[in-house]
């Protein structure tokens, strides 16, 4: 039986972006609230527009082109102690953003009224009626923010009723108690929220994760009333982050059997796509979005899974496949990822190889292919979290492998001078359809510049290069445990196109050595994708 229609509530562009390391420009801010608005959630906290320049700017633009089906709020404080609502600058600012809905953030807790407001409870309930009553005067719909709730409620209870009571008359749509500093338990939200049920409120919820229990305080909610929820995209916000809506939403609707208005097999995308805008690394581990979500590992496991990906098999079949996933990854946008080790039987070489053919688990190229792997893992390469590199190793048994380039040599000079940085010169010297290619670079790493010597070298050749950005690069020490000789490293990188990133590995005991591989690898692996 499906439950209620809840409503959804992203404030991405305004909690999520008090995040550590997150600033979305202009251009990011509008591109997020337009995959929102496509992807069906009902409410998009644009900002504070009293804030800045750029808070401002957002809702001149997205006055000029509107949303199709989301609501866009303005986010703003009640008006001050002893003035009138419709003389505060807050609440002129909220007005002139010309958005439907505004939200307004007031206090429920006794101890910020006296400590923070310096007002009396009385001129906070008056602050609170004044400022609902006329923004409601002119035809919004207002959602009430009650800043600290929680806290508020575990010494005045009867004072947060009052609160509620006061925004209510004054013609407020939704109550929304917030768990400022993320401080409360599930059993404590789920007792508040069973009072409150007492009482004819409409209630959102808003909760941050600082005990880590953002979600879950967010489905308590729901579970006792609440019909709104309030989060960001991947829980990226202020601290530990705000109720992670990637994680939220598909429980509710999966699990809880409740409705909204979002398309949840976009719902990885949008996870990537926000990701990539905050230039973030998206956790793979993510419940629902990451990439590890569905991955599958042992060989006996991968053999249940290709009987059931080919579709059409016998009921026992289908029945072990839901043995092994809680649920269908593409109700999410996701996929099932079949990891590569040398663990893996034949299934699971002949499952990948499946993408380029139909090859039988005693085929020469899963055979070819199956002895290959063990080899590079003996040697220290790790594919589980190098895809592209896997594709390329796939490449190159099918004989499909098309190499950028022939390398002469490269040649790297690092030094330091006195107290100064140290500086890297770099020339690479590679040779592509027999002509001979130079390419130099001057900066602070080897790496950088061996990145950077390389593309001077191919620019006019391969100009899809320019679009590549290096985005992640990590080093990893393998002892002898790893590998059969010692002291070598691994190098991953993980590379943009604006669109999608893919990750490489490269083994060596020269680190620079690895990291020429990865690099080169990660180049290869574009061209063979995208068929350049
Ligand atoms: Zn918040």
């Amino acid at each position: 039986m499906t439950q209620n229609r809840l409503f959804i509530f992203d404030t991405t562009l305004r909690d999520g972006m008090q995040g550590t390391g997150i600033n979305y420009s202009l251009k990011d801010k509008l591109d997020i609230a337009r995959r929102l608005d496509e992807l069906g959630v009902d409410y998009i906290e644009g900002g504070f527009p009293l804030s800045n320049e750029k808070e401002e700017a957002f809702f001149q633009q997205m006055k000029k082109n509107p949303l199709h089906n989301a609501k866009l709020a303005a986010f703003g404080s009640t008006r001050k102690p002893g003035k009138k609502a419709q003389d505060d600058p807050h609440i002129q600012a909220l007005l002139a953003a010309e958005t439907p809905v505004v939200v307004v953030v007031g206090k429920s807790w006794l101890a910020h009224v006296e400590a923070v407001l310096e007002t009396t409870p009385e001129e906070n309930l008056r602050m609170i009626h004044d400022s609902i009553a006329t923004l409601k005067a002119h035809g919004r719909e207002v959602i009430f923010d009650l800043e600290h709730f929680f806290d508020g409620w575990k010494t005045d209870s009867g004072y947060c009723l009052k609160v509620l009571k006061t925004a209510q008359d004054a013609g407020a749509d939704w109550l929304v108690p917030c768990d400022t500093n993320g401080g409360t338990l599930v059993s404590e939200a789920t007792v508040i929220y069973a009072e409150l049920a007492r009482e004819n409120f409409r209630l959102g919820a808003h909760f941050h994760n600082d005990l880590g229990l953002g979600v879950a305080n967010s489905l308590a909610a729901v579970e006792n009333g609440a019909l709104q929820v309030q989060g960001t995209v991947n829980g990226w916000g202020e601290r530990c982050g705000n109720a992670n809506l990637c994680t939220i939403v598909p429980n509710l609707v999966l699990k809880m059997n409740h409705s909204t208005g979002m398309d949840l097999s976009r719902l990885t995308e949008l996870s990537r796509f926000v990701a990539e805008k905050a230039n973030l690394i998206p956790d793979r581990r993510a419940p629902f979005v990451g990439e590890a979500a569905f991955g599958h590992k042992a060989g006996q496991h991968a053999d249940v899974l290709q009987k059931g990906e080919a579709g059409g098999q016998t009921s026992k079949d289908k029945k072990t496949l839901g043995l092994m996933e809680h649920m269908d990854p593409a109700l999410v946008g996701n996929t099932r990822r079949i990891l590569v080790s040398e663990l893996a039987g034949k299934s699971t070489v002949a499952l990948k190889l499946a993408k380029f053919g139909v090859f039988d688990k005693n085929s020469h190229e899963v055979q070819e292919l199956t002895r290959l792997l063990k080899e590079k893992e003996n040697q220290g390469y790790e594919y589980e979290a190098a895809e592209a590199s896997f594709e390329l190793l796939m490449l190159k048994v099918l004989g499909r492998h098309r190499p950028l380039f022939e390398l002469d040599n490269y040649h790297l000079e690092s030094f330091k001078t006195w107290n100064r940085e140290p500086q890297t010169v770099g020339r690479v010297f590679v040779i592509v359809d027999g002509k001979r290619y130079m390419g130099a670079g001057v900066g602070m790493g080897p790496v950088g510049v061996l990145d950077k010597a390389l593309r001077n070298a191919l620019d006019h050749v391969y100009p899809f290069l320019r679009k590549l950005t290096l985005c992640d690069f990590a080093v990893r020490v393998l002892t002898s445990d790893d590998v059969s000789t010692d002291s070598k490293v691994r190098v991953f990188v993980s590379t943009s196109d604006g669109e999608s990133n893919w990750d490489t590995v490269g083994v060596s005991e020269n680190i620079v050595e690895a990291s020429w591989e990865a690099l080169v690898e990660s180049f290869e692996y574009y061209r063979a994708s995208k068929n350049l």
